[in-house]
């Protein structure tokens, strides 16, 4: 408690005077008046004393969020009463007894139900449960809601003062919570301003940059607009028509997210120009006739794009939003957006519904519309029946369709583009758990790979394994910026010491035997591995990603015809106990799981049933799962035996004349491999081609594959699985 200052107290009287002046409303009738005053009285006195993180006095904060209330917003004096007294419950020694009698039962609700959305903000425990609770109280008055929008931009404008940490927390509650509700009420503008701001706390690199080249480019976009505008500007005036013209600046998230979706640099971005036309004094029923009217001036000027006419004056948006859109081509061929609506439409693009408590006077229009919003936002917001979770993913459908919400089996919320993995998810909640997963169990249920695509509202259980490390496949299956740094960073360190023991390996062997490493040898492991080039060569052998075994056989071929090798494999237990290796031979019984279907040369493990060991993939997630209940064992393909194994290959590629002959030349003929069954698909000169191939191993198929992808007009070879795996024997 600290005393103020004769100047801190002036400045507080200036700041109420000045929300009493800019708000008509509060000062409707002398009674209003008087309430309002007293609704600031009370608070200043409670506060009194009392300072914001910032130095300045607490009260300021209760008068700011009034003033975007009534000032930004557009509410009436029970709002701004309401404001004013948000947080005297929870900070002070008033009750909310003490408010219903000096202000009555409607603002004490209102009250209440401000304090409960601030009890459970503080609660980080279950944030999905406090959202749904939320947004409940939308159904006793939605002024909670709006009120508490108002609160929270008003400290994300003040969030300077607090230390970074908490700078960070705040913001991005407000983009998982508040900006969401702030879209789905129709507060574009309160959204917007939020969004900026969380990017502003989240991603300061990249706002500071955005905001300096906006800045830097302004000149520029006015005088263009200017060009643009105003030939338009004299077509209105010829005939009498009222409108104020504006071009819209584009937020710096709105930029910012383009650029990442696009994959553009700014200067691309910000081509889009758009101008908004607000035409004023337009009587109701001529709105729509008004707006075509205007819209057809324009196009008299400037060549429209059909394509981008978007009419939300016959058909408005499900929040709200009505205006007519249409792209014009501008001077110099370059598209501008021109936005027409009324005065009407303005503020409800502005400001959602509760612009319509400004048009009060129209008679029957306010309310019957009030009401549909109303039940709108309630009937996709609330549905007592359902569980948190799915309710949250019901509500961010209507929400935001490029992103979405998973839990942490805590019930904490991470938010992600779509598309996003299970494996985001694990990078997302920390590196380490990243490097060491091996998998996820969701909704407490399934066990799911590492590419499982994540559901809105998916609770994510990530599970580990200490023998777990980086996979160069996990790239393709990642689309967070967080997890292509984590394995960025970690196989940065690892390529390069991978490439010096794969160096290490090859002299090592070589030497032994007398050889000396020259080209020509090089060459010839580099066709025997089937890989890239050196570097590769020496990176796999180091990270034993390709058999060293091989080296020698490899390093001294001479090209002969091809032989068909068979596969079998030994049990490592076994290997360890007696140094003669003892092989399970092709007549062990085992069986090949066809749940991920293993060839020779993948990294497999096997369970023991009772007609054998059967065989899965290392990274299988039914093997995954079933390792939590029973041991599985380490199992090394080894000796080849007289077997071929069917696998599958898609590629994909630009469709021309000839190229499936060329495919299928090279693994029939250079490479000898039978195929099976071919299945082509061509969409607008983009094939797809499926092949299921005879192979031996896994060295096999990626030899195959990497001379397909040298074909030109191949544009991608993967292996896939197919659901009808067998083994196929020679002789059969
Ligand atoms: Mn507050």
């Amino acid at each position: 408690m600290t005393e103020f200052s004769q100047e801190e107290k002036d400045n507080i009287n200036k700041q109420f005077e000045d929300l009493i002046n800019g708000a008509p409303k509060c000062r409707k009738t002398e009674e209003t008046a008087a309430l309002v005053r007293k609704a600031f009285n009370v608070a200043n006195e409670a506060h009194y004393g009392t300072r914001r993180r910032s130095g300045e006095p607490y009260i300021l904060h209760p008068i700011a969020v009034a003033r975007i209330v009534a000032d930004e917003i557009g509410l009436g004096s029970k709002s701004v009463i309401s404001a004013l007294l948000h947080d005297v419950v929870e900070d002070t020694d008033i009750t909310l007894e003490d408010i219903e009698s000096m202000f009555g039962p409607k603002i004490a609700q209102i009250v209440d139900g401000l304090t409960k959305i601030r009890g459970v903000l503080k609660n980080k425990e279950g944030q999905a449960e406090n959202f749904k609770k939320i947004v409940f109280t939308l159904s006793e008055d939605v002024r909670v809601i709006i009120i508490k929008l108002a609160d929270r931009l008003h400290n994300m404008r003040t969030l300077d003062s607090m230390p970074p940490e908490k700078q960070k927390r705040i913001a991005e509650e407000t983009s998982m919570l508040f900006v969401p509700l702030a879209h789905r009420m129709g507060f574009y503008k309160i959204k917007m301003e939020m969004e900026d701001l969380c990017l502003k706390y989240l991603n300061p690199t990249v706002y500071y940059d955005i905001l300096h080249q906006l800045k830097g480019s302004e000149k520029k976009r006015i005088h263009y607009l200017n060009r643009f505008c105003i030939p338009i500007m004299m077509t209105l005036e010829q005939h009498n028509i009222n409108y104020t013209i504006t071009s819209r600046s584009k937020s710096i998230s709105s930029i910012w997210a383009k650029m990442q979706k696009k994959h553009v640099t700014f200067d691309n971005v910000y081509d889009v120009f758009a101008v908004r036309i607000i035409l004023q004094d337009v009587p109701l029923e001529e709105e729509k006739a008004m707006c075509w009217r205007v819209y057809s001036y324009i196009t008299d000027k400037y060549t429209p794009n059909p394509e981008r006419l978007r009419d939300w004056i016959s058909t408005p948006k499900d929040n709200g939003y009505e205006a007519l859109h249409t792209t014009v081509m501008g001077p110099d061929g370059t598209w501008v957006e021109v936005q027409i609506r009324t005065q009407r439409m303005d503020e409800i693009a502005e400001n959602g519904f509760a612009a319509h408590w400004k048009y009060k006077n129209i008679d029957g229009f306010e309310q019957s519309q009030l009401e549909v919003w109303m039940k709108r936002v309630q009937a996709s917001l609330t549905n007592p029946d359902e569980d948190a979770l799915k309710f949250l993913d019901e509500f961010k459908m209507n929400l935001y369709s490029t992103d979405l919400f998973a839990f942490t089996p805590k019930g904490e919320m991470h938010r992600f583009p779509i598309g996003a993995t299970a494996l985001d998810f694990a990078y997302d909640i920390h590196s380490e758990i990243g490097h060491h997963a091996i998998g996820a169990r969701i909704n407490k249920q399934k066990i799911v790979a590492l590419d499982y695509k994540l559901q809105s509202g998916d609770q994510v259980e990530i599970l580990t394994s200490e023998s777990q490390k980086p996979q160069k496949e996990w790239f393709k299956i990642i689309s967070t910026v967080k997890a292509n740094n984590a394995l960025q960073q970690a196989f940065k360190y690892e390529k390069k010491r991978n490439i010096m023991r794969g160096q290490q390996i090859l002299a090592e062997t070589l030497e032994e035997k007398g050889i000396n490493v020259s080209q020509t040898i090089l060459e010839k492991l580099i066709q025997g591995y089937g890989v890239v080039d050196k570097t590769e060569l020496f990176e796999k052998l180091g990270a034993d990603e390709i058999n060293k075994d091989k080296i020698l056989e490899y390093a001294t071929h001479k090209r002969k015809s091809k032989k068909i090798l068979f596969w079998s494999f030994k049990d490592e237990e076994q290997e360890r106990e007696s140094p003669n290796v003892k092989i399970i031979r092709h007549s062990t019984n085992y069986s090949i799981a066809d749940c991920c279907h293993p060839i020779p040369g993948d990294e497999v493990i096997g369970f023991q049933t009772d007609s054998g060991i059967e065989i899965h993939k290392q990274n299988c997630p039914i093997a995954i799962e079933r390792q939590l209940k029973e041991p599985a064992q380490k199992i090394k393909w080894i000796s080849r035996q007289e077997q071929v194994f069917l696998s599958s290959i898609q590629i994909k590629g630009k469709d021309r004349i000839g190229i499936l002959n060329e495919i299928s030349g090279i693994i029939a003929k250079q490479l000898n491999v039978n195929i099976r069954t071919v299945h082509i698909e061509t969409v607008e000169h983009e094939f797809t081609a499926y092949f299921d191939l005879y192979i031996h191993d896994s060295q096999q198929l990626n030899l195959i594959m990497v001379s397909l992808q040298k074909l030109k007009g191949v544009e991608k070879v993967e292996r896939i699985e197919q659901k009808n795996w067998q083994i196929i024997s020679e002789n059969q």
